[in-house]
């Protein structure tokens, strides 16, 4: 296991970090845990005022964050700065509401008082992945060190320089240093720590076989685990929509980050009277794209963040076609090895072909025909996976009750689906389980504790 920068739009190897030891491991774990019990003591005002300064810091330091992603995992300059000032809004939110996220809350027994108080529960380990190397980092963090609770980050070994630098951020923010820290380890060693008693819980952001394992490792030591995993969201278009809106976003929506979202919209489900039509649109919004360096303010999307990924995916499109996908635009790679993906669209996508069951992580839409709204409802829980989806019509009420058929973990009506500070965000069936964002995320890692007074 190697822990490496390279850039994934020239090829050229960056920067390489060695794992930590086993005595070093153990270091930081120790100081960890005993910095659990400290800032557990603070206060909410103390920890919001962190919090506040990591805010500002990711404001202050938006362009080199942005060029370190760029650098590490293509995302363009303009997406990174984005990223960073999504990451600030997210600290000051937690910063402002988990005093009162946390509060005690009233119920009634046969008592003569009973509340129930959120405590933190300790050390949370968080894994996470690199497509969005700060976000999936400081949703975690902010709400879990706004609650009490110390960090432990095992990020995805092609972004260490990310890495690095949010955990400076932090400590120059005011966290104190062994509150928050950065492990470059092993999945063995990832496997060590699910094991001590000192670590009280775990959250994975990634693919469903990593949350496999990590649910499964923590299971046996009766530890709970978030799991944010993997997603092919619909995105159904029905035949009132407004079809040039709905075909804009839809571009949009599955170019997220090179297509290498979990909510990326991934499959188009269109009621047939106007399929041919979102079709023609889609695909010329996609056209118009521009790839190129992700350092220069001009591109629309770079390149994936690893060239195995880019092969992967070109397999799973080549896979699909020789059982009768039909190519409606096409893309893909170059030739295999690189990593520029170009926007693919796929048409006549069955079941057993390959697009239809699995994720697509990358730029490639598939159009399914529905043949009314029940259908395409249908179309939309045929799938392993259950994080977004979004509809479109101009019927809102009938939008809405479609989204209560969903098996979805959110249901956007006429608009992409994002995560929010607000809004809990999550999956259900192979998508995960758990929440982040909102207070549902805030309460995840706390012991809900039942208080009763005779
Ligand atoms: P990945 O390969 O599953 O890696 C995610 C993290 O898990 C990495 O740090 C990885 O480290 C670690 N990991 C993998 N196997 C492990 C094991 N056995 N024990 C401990 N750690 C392990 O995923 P990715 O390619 O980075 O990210 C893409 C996936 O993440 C997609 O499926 C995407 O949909 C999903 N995702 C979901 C969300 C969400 O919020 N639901 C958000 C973003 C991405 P190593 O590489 O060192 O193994």
């Amino acid at each position: 296991m190697v822990y490496e920068s390279i850039n994934p739009y020239t090829g050229r190897r960056l920067r390489r970090f060695a794992t930590l030891g086993p005595a070093q491991l153990e270091r930081r774990l120790a100081r960890a845990h005993r910095a659990a019990a400290q800032w557990r003591a603070t206060s909410f005002a103390e920890r919001a005022a962190v919090l506040h300064r990591t805010a500002e810091l990711l404001r202050a330091r938006q362009d080199e964050l942005a060029r370190l992603m760029a650098l590490e995992m293509g995302k363009p300059l303009r997406d990174g700065r984005a990223e960073a000032q999504k990451c600030a809004s997210c600290c000051d939110y937690y910063a402002a509401h988990a005093e009162g996220f946390l509060a005690d809350e009233e119920v009634t027994t046969d008592g003569t008082r009973s509340y129930l108080s959120y405590a933190p529960l300790g050390v949370v380990l968080a894994i996470m992945p690199w497509n969005f190397p700060l976000w999936q980092v400081v949703r975690f963090a902010a709400p879990a060190l706004m609650a009490g609770n110390v960090g432990l980050l095992k990020h995805a070994p092609n972004v260490p320089q990310c890495a690095l630098a949010l955990e400076k951020l932090l400590h120059d923010a005011g966290v104190p240093p062994t509150a928050f820290q950065n492990l470059f380890i092993t999945n063995e060693q990832v496997a060590g720590l699910l094991a001590d008693d000192r670590v009280r819980a775990a959250t994975l952001t990634g693919s469903e076989r990593a949350g496999a394992a990590v649910a499964a490792a923590a299971g046996q030591h009766i530890k709970k685990t978030v799991l944010e995993l993997g997603g092919s969201d619909p995105f159904i278009v029905l035949a009132d929509a407004d079809l040039a809106l709905a075909a804009r976003t839809a571009a949009q929506a599955r170019l997220i980050n090179a297509g290498q979202s979990c909510i990326a919209a991934k499959r188009f489900i269109v009621e047939k009277p106007v399929v041919r039509e979102f079709t023609r649109l889609l695909v010329s919004h996609l056209r118009q794209l521009r790839y190129g360096d992700p350092l220069a303010d001009t591109t629309d999307y770079g390149p994936l963040a690893r060239p195995d990924l880019a092969n992967q995916l070109a397999t799973q499109v080549a896979d699909s076609v020789a059982l009768g996908a039909k190519v409606e635009l096409a893309g893909g790679q170059p030739h295999p090895g690189s990593t520029r993906f170009d926007p693919l669209v796929l048409s006549h996508v069955k079941p057993g072909q390959r697009a239809y069951a699995e994720e697509l992580f990358g730029p490639v839409a598939l159009v399914l025909t529905a043949r009314d709204a029940a259908d395409a409802v249908r179309l939309a829980n045929d799938s392993r996976f259950g994080l977004g989806a979004a509809i479109w019509t101009q019927d809102v009420a009938q939008a809405e009750r479609l989204a209560r058929q969903l098996e979805n973990g959110a249901v956007f009506i006429n608009g992409l689906v994002k995560s929010m500070n607000e809004l809990p965000f999550g999956g259900v069936k192979k998508s995960g389980y758990g929440r982040e964002l909102s207070y549902q995320g805030i309460r995840e890692f706390t012991n809900h504790k039942a208080v009763w007074i005779k």
